[in-house]
């Protein structure tokens, strides 16, 4: 609950969460499940008013499945079909199809939505839990890690009021400029891409469907620009700023409806915001130290040519949470929080650089060199598709399908596989296994693949068991009944340590 401002802060927390962003307040959700008490900090008195995320994908949208918010979500939500990539002449350069029906997550590929209300849905199911602390206008300004605690200094902006508590584990989710970074000397790997974009979002008066529900990137040398569509009556326009280009001047009301006239008047919408950002490229070394850790844009930050910045957060949190929880309960070594960045990392990496690689393809400038651009790819249109990386090392057996998201298909009586589960491993085997894995399997719950999706899903992976972590990675499969015994030790605690890349 936001606690009332004259209440104190408690002496101890399990866990304070500094930002409530989308990755920390996913991340307070998630332990919130977990019971842990959770001190959730955040220096500005309100989310973010404006959109900066406008596309998620499947797997984020399973995460708010978990956290209880996806069917609050779902009504405000377009499904996206894709991404098209067009030269200065309109032709098709690379083709990026998004399926429109539900797929292997249990929900659509791609949707696109409008960040302050999933940031204000995630608050409202947040200030539900008796177990976290909410605190607006709190700024910390120093951790102070001890041996078996982080001491927090903290400022209450609202009265200037300077306060104190403690946590077992400290997670910066607070943001690009990250304060518990710097606590924790994390330096920043640069992945080289830094350029200046200007963001437009507009509202229009009345629908103008000839913009079409695809996103655009129009690689024209002359000014590469970004066209999303948003939810309801939001549109996006991206415009790359050019060397020389005063950022200030070029947000001016009568110089943004100049570079956007060849799509829109201003008879036809309402300019909600322009607003210059350099988009980075950059993941740092070192996301945990001790009891300090990081998360989302404190850990890693991407262009958006893939909408991809916020998701990586989001599935930070979604692989955090269980630890941390594990951790702390003592089901689990300290160890298991190194995962995380071993497991995240290169992960992440691979959605920067591939960004990066769009990026470089839109943000052509020289004309001779997008000419030869063209040139080629017309040769050999090109169709892509969205990167699925493996977890980098870590919890789960290295085998060629573990690492990998699973899937959430239907059981039998039509439950989605997550809202049986819950925030917790499951085992799912064969139904002639059944009561073989309910012997040994402790409080693991053990669910019979008794669905054709699911059978399909094992049949797929190769597998008559499949050990699903709390993130839905498979941490294990089995096609001998034998191997059940050494699944289920994985989870109850003895870290792996045969770890394959
Ligand atoms: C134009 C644009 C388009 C984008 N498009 C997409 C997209 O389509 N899809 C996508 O997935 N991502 C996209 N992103 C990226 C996405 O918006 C960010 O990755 C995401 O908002 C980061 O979330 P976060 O929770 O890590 O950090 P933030 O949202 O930055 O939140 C950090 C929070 O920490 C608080 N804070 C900071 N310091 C302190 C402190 N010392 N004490 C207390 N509180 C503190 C801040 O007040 C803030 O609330 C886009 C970004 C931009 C700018």
């Amino acid at each position: 609950m936001t606690a009332p401002a004259a209440t104190p802060l408690r002496e101890s927390y399990d866990v304070a969460i500094v930002g409530l962003g989308p990755a920390g307040a996913t991340l307070a959700n998630l332990l919130a499940l977990r019971g842990l008490s959770v001190l959730a900090l955040d220096r500005e008195a309100d989310i973010y008013r404006l959109p900066r995320a406008i596309h998620f994908d499947g797997e984020c949208m399973r995460v708010f499945q978990t956290v209880g918010i996806a069917d609050e979500m779902a009504p405000h939500l377009v499904v996206a079909p894709g991404m098209r990539f067009l030269d200065g002449c309109g032709r098709l350069l690379i083709d990026w199809q998004r399926p429109t029906e539900i797929g292997p997550q249990g929900w659509h590929a791609s949707y696109r939505f409008h960040q302050p209300f999933l940031e204000e849905t995630l608050r409202s199911k947040l200030a539900a839990q008796a177990c976290v602390d909410i605190r607006l206008r709190h700024e910390v300004f120093a951790v102070e890690p001890a041996e078996d605690h982080v001491d927090l200094r903290l400022e209450d902006t609202s009265s200037g009021k300077l306060l104190r508590t403690r946590a077992r584990y400290v997670v910066g989710c607070d943001g690009a400029r990250s304060t518990v970074r710097r606590f924790m000397g994390t330096e920043l790997q640069d992945l080289k891409s830094h350029e200046r974009w200007l963001v437009v979002d507009l509202l229009l008066h009345k629908d103008k469907p000839e913009l079409g529900e695809h996103s655009i990137q129009y690689c024209d040398p002359t000014r590469p620009a970004t066209y999303v569509r948003g939810v309801g009556n939001r549109r996006r326009w991206e415009l790359m700023l050019l060397p020389g280009e005063d950022a200030a001047a070029m947000c001016r009301p009568e110089v943004v409806w100049q570079l956007l006239q060849r799509w829109i008047t201003p008879a036809e919408a309402t300019l909600e915001r322009p607003a210059a950002y350099t988009f980075h490229s950059v993941v740092a070394q070192g996301w945990r130290k001790g009891r300090l850790l990081i998360a989302g844009d404190a850990a890693h930050q991407t262009p958006p040519f893939m909408g991809q910045g916020m998701c990586a957060g989001i599935r930070d949190a979604s692989n955090l949470a269980w630890k941390l929880a594990d951790v702390i309960s003592g089901a689990a070594p300290d160890e298991l929080l190194d995962t995380y960045e071993s497991e995240r990392s290169p992960h992440v990496r691979e959605f920067i650089e591939t960004a990066v690689r769009l990026g470089s393809v839109i943000q052509t400038t020289d004309v001779e060199a997008a000419k030869q651009r063209d040139a080629d790819m017309l040769a050999r249109p090109q169709n892509f598709a969205t990167p699925q990386p493996r977890l980098g090392p870590g919890a789960h057996a290295g085998t060629p399908e573990a690492g990998r998201i699973g899937e959430q298909p239907a059981m039998a009586d039509g439950t989605r596989l997550d809202d049986r589960v819950g925030y917790g491993h499951a085992l799912i085997v064969d139904p002639a296994w059944v009561s073989d894995a309910q012997r040994i399997a402790g409080a693991i719950p053990v669910l019979p693949a008794d669905s054709p999706s699911m059978r399909l899903w094992l049949e797929r992976l190769g597998a008559r068991a499949v050990l699903l972590r709390p993130d839905r990675y498979v941490e294990s499969t089995a096609v001998d009944r034998a191997d059940l015994p050494r699944m289920v030790l994985g989870v109850s605690g003895t870290l792996r340590k045969a770890v394959q890349a």
